[in-house]
């Protein structure tokens, strides 16, 4: 068995003023890596600011990362930023905004101009430290070593090969206050995505379901909380960003399989929302796996059975019919990603990845 979970997490109510001095230790300029608005409006881009100006620590901002971010935008970081002497970079905002924010601290690290050298050869864990600052309630990225980059190259979005954890998470949920409800909604099934892909992986051990079946129990409380969406309370926001911040460690120890395999064509061919695109392909998943496991899922997260689920799933998250013809795709572009297949725990060929791929609207 194994577990790494190299993180300092924080989780708590004005986290970041709580704990600004942890910015001390990283040192004494520091890149602020965000996207065009969100982090402005939520009160999280003021919060860090005022720390940093409070503790004597200079900064600059890039602030034009871009949803599911390219190599591009990381180049674009870099190059505006590479002669700036930074110490330590932030991630500040969703799971784009901190995968950024990773693979900028690489290349601020190396010293390269070529982002696509951020998916070649061995893995390493050296950049510049980063800490995150999450804002949504999905990937799970401030607790991860994952940076997910949307490749032209390839055609699809793939993980870099570096392997960056941040140094310290600090998480206050008060700022997902300001998401909308799809997004609030997407974000959350990501996170689903992320316990049950963990759960039902051949990687999973008895440290990795001490996390994920935490998880599933706190994500219940959101299968409530999407009804009372004009009255959510500071106690839903906790639960919403805890389930995230396990889903993230859950997937630190035991990666994803199909169904963020199978998402990637989704979101780069039809910008479908990452936790959305996930979504289409958990029931998939569920339905041709060890019954036990399957249930310990459904009676964690309170539903009777897998159709239930099913249900709950398709209508809760408006699943509408993808074509044929991007599912064929999807599973093409799957099949060749022998590694991802491994993570699956019951062996899975093309015709089984095809039932998975079209589960939901075959039965
Ligand atoms: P996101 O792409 O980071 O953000 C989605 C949208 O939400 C953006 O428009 C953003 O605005 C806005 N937003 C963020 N926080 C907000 C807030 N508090 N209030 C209002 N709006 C807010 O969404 P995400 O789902 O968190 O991240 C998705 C990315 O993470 C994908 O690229 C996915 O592949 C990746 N991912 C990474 C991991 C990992 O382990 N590293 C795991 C799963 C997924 P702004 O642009 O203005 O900020
Ligand atoms: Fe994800």
């Amino acid at each position: 068995m194994f577990y790494k979970i190299p993180t300092t997490v924080y989780f708590e109510n004005d986290c970041v003023n709580v704990h600004k001095d942890v910015f001390k230790e990283y040192g004494k300029k520091a890149l602020i890596v965000t996207g065009k608005h969100s982090s402005y409006l939520n009160g999280s881009f003021d919060d860090v600011t005022k720390a940093l100006n409070s503790l004597g620590i200079t900064y600059d901002v890039f602030d034009q990362v871009e949803e599911n971010p390219s190599v591009q935008t990381i180049e674009k970081a870099y190059s505006l930023n590479k002669d700036k002497d930074i110490d330590f970079v932030i991630g500040l905002g969703g799971g784009s905004n901190i995968d950024a924010a990773k693979a900028i601290a690489v290349m601020l690290y190396f010293n390269f101009e070529d982002g696509y050298k951020l998916y070649e050869n061995v893995i390493s864990q050296s950049s510049l430290p980063v800490i995150a600052i999450a804002t949504t309630c999905g990937t799970g990225s401030e607790v991860t070593a994952a940076s997910v980059l949307t490749n032209d190259k390839i055609l699809s979005k793939a993980s870099i090969t570096y392997r960056i954890y941040p140094k310290v998470a600090l998480l206050d949920s008060k700022y997902l206050k300001t998401l909308p409800i799809n997004t609030l909604k997407y974000t959350s099934l990501d996170a689903l995505g992320h316990l049950i892909e963990s759960y039902i992986s051949s990687k999973a051990t008895r440290f990795s379901d001490m996390i994920t079946l935490e998880g599933f129990r706190v994500w219940s409380n959101n299968v409530k909380a999407f009804d009372r969406y004009d009255d959510l309370t500071s106690e839903d926001f906790d639960n919403f960003l805890l389930s995230s911040t396990y889903g993230g460690m859950a997937i630190a120890l035991c990666g994803t399989n199909l169904p963020h395999g199978l998402s990637y064509t989704l979101t780069y061919n039809e910008n479908i929302p990452h936790g959305k695109a996930v979504g289409y392909f958990l029931y998939g998943l569920m339905k041709y796996a060890d019954s036990k496991r399957v249930n310990d899922i459904l009676s964690c997260l309170g539903f009777s059975d897998l159709e239930k689920f099913k249900d709950f799933l398709v209508n809760k998250f408006e699943l509408n019919k993808v074509s044929g013809e991007l599912l064929n795709k999807a599973v093409d572009e799957l099949i060749g990603n022998k590694k991802k297949l491994t993570y699956c725990p019951y062996e899975v060929d093309k015709e089984l990845l095809e039932k998975v791929a079209y589960s939901l609207w075959t039965d």
